[in-house]
């Protein structure tokens, strides 16, 4: 029997994956969308935190962006104890399940014709063929596609299957575990972040708030979590435990999901190879400061989906991916934050983030103090002083 034939199959559904498919799709090429679990973002591990540009770009329904932020504290444990909240006068961000999400940005690539195939694990890829090998139901199938995406996280294949995609060290990987808590009414309206250079070398806490739930979690870099010894030998689910305890908002119940991942700190050295791509974690597209990937796995897929329609277009068998991301503006900026990065993951970044968030919030309420209208403007705002 002869293979089904594919222009683009892309392995793994979560945002880098979908955005890479409702591109290639919106573009007239037959496309193929494997996820290897029930529904797309099941397990996935996020706090589901996500900039106010982005889901506005997406145009993201009210049942998705669950609650829109409108501030972020940062909070220094150690001596001194210090907060600094910056309050701003839109919302800067909205947070998610990544259950919705991802299974939103799926189907919308249905919609525009793409075929979504989900309990289909991806077991490998022939490079020089483009035959899909995968697993479903425990059967074997396999098809052909002109161009593979891999959107597959932080543990990809791609590098097993071609020169290109994250490779991922003990150095260049943060260890990080998320638990949600029911909380209605809990009355979190902002995002917090808490920095703590003796528990959490290179890394932070997080309380980001949905419509009922406290998304909660920790990562930090994986040598640091091994060496174990910051933590007094402790693993991420007792450091959590730890943390989740001073929180009165949660006291006495249990969490009703526990998702942990990893979080790459440094964008591949290559994404792509022939006919085979890599986005978002696979390509290791995270804000090595924040571990924000979510955005940069969107547009990376984008653009993916865009080179490969592309070459398509014109009978090529390579794509321009490569150098459009290279070049693009949101790459150079990750590169730049991880080569910086990369030389202090031993050290804590406390010191410069007080700095520099003194510096802004300092700087904002000068503007606020001399002309209202212009910090509206620029939508900056500190909200309190140093505590
Ligand atoms: C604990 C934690 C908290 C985080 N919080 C945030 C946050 O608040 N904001 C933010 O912007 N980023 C956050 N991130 C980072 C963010 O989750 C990722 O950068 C983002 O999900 C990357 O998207 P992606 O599409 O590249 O990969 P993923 O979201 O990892 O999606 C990969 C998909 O591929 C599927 N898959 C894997 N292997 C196969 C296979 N062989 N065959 C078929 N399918 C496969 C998986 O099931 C999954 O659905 C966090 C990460 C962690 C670990």
């Amino acid at each position: 029997m002869s293979m089904k034939r594919y222009d683009c199959a892309i392995v793994g559904a979560g945002p880098g994956g979908g955005a890479a498919a409702i591109a290639a799709a919106d573009a007239g090429l037959c496309c193929l969308l494997l996820e290897a679990r029930r529904t797309p973002g099941e397990r996935t591990a996020c706090g589901g935190g996500l900039a106010i540009g982005t889901a506005r770009e997406l145009e993201l329904p009210a049942s998705v962006a669950e609650q829109q932020l409108a501030a972020m504290a940062f909070h220094f444990r150690g001596a001194p104890d210090t907060s600094r909240v910056w309050e701003s006068w839109r919302p800067i961000g909205v947070t998610v399940d990544r259950r919705r999400f991802d299974s939103h940005l799926a189907g919308r690539a249905q919609a525009l014709g793409a075929e979504v195939v989900t309990e289909a694990r991806v077991t490998g890829v022939d490079r020089d063929t483009g035959v899909v090998e995968y697993r479903q139901g425990g059967a074997v199938r396999r098809i052909a596609a002109s161009f593979v995406v891999f959107a597959d996280g932080a543990t990809t294949l791609a590098p097993r299957m071609g020169d290109l995609g994250f490779i991922s060290r003990p150095d260049n990987t943060i260890g990080a575990i998320a638990w949600e808590y029911e909380a209605p009414g809990h009355g979190y309206r902002r995002f917090d972040c808490y920095y703590d250079k003796v528990t959490v070398p290179w890394g932070y806490y997080w309380i980001f708030p949905r419509a009922d739930v406290l998304n909660i979690g920790v990562g930090i870099v994986l040598d640091a979590v091994r060496g174990g010894a910051k933590g007094g030998g402790a693993g991420l689910p007792s450091l959590l435990a730890r943390f989740t305890d001073s929180i009165p908002a949660i006291q006495g119940r249990h969490p009703t999901r526990r998702l942990g991942g990893l979080v790459p700190l440094e964008p591949a050295a290559r994404v792509a190879d022939g006919r085979l791509l890599a986005v978002g974690d696979a390509a290791g597209l995270v804000n090595p400061i924040t571990g924000g990937g979510i955005h940069h796995a969107i547009y990376s897929g984008r653009l993916a989906g865009e080179a490969v329609a592309h070459a398509w277009k014109r009978g090529s068998s390579k794509t321009p991916y490569g150098r459009w991301l290279m070049r693009s503006p949101s790459y150079r900026w990750l590169s730049l934050l991880a080569s910086v990065t990369a030389y202090g993951h031993r050290s804590w970044p406390g010191t410069a983030f007080v700095r520099l968030t003194r510096a802004l919030t300092t700087f904002a309420e000068t503007v606020d103090k001399i002309d209202r209208p212009i910090s509206r403007f620029l939508n900056w705002r500190a909200a309190s002083k140093w505590q």
